[in-house]
């Protein structure tokens, strides 16, 4: 896989997690807070923030930017394609496309990174 492709996957990763822990921390009560987190939820989410910040500073300028734009509008920048079908819009991929992850590709009609997975 493409290394690009492999931080923005691990970002993503990143990102849901902190998402779902924000959601859990504004709805956990004290005692719920002491059984689920070790470590206080905020510091766990602000640790999590260091991460992504640290990794998004090691993508590519043009990569960053693009990834910028995207994740600001959905919530996912990485999307799969099935079957050429891209699941970030659910419209065809061209057919010429070589299916590689090997390659950094981004989908022309929605422009979310890609992976192929068939
Ligand atoms: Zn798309």
């Amino acid at each position: 896989m493409h290394p690009q492709l492999e931080i923005l996957l691990e970002l993503q990763d990143l990102k849901a997690q902190k998402r779902e822990m924000e959601e859990a921390a504004e709805e956990t009560s004290l005692e719920i807070e002491k059984k689920v987190f070790r470590v206080k939820p905020e510091e766990a989410i602000e640790h999590l923030q260091e991460k992504i910040d640290e990794m998004e500073a090691t993508l590519e300028p043009e990569v960053l930017k693009r990834y910028k734009l995207i994740s600001g509008r959905r919530s996912r920048a990485v999307v799969p394609v099935l079957s050429s079908v891209c699941y970030g819009c659910f419209m065809s991929m061209p057919t010429s496309m070589v299916r590689t992850n090997d390659d950094f590709r981004w989908c022309e009609h929605c422009g979310s990174f890609v992976y192929f997975v068939d």
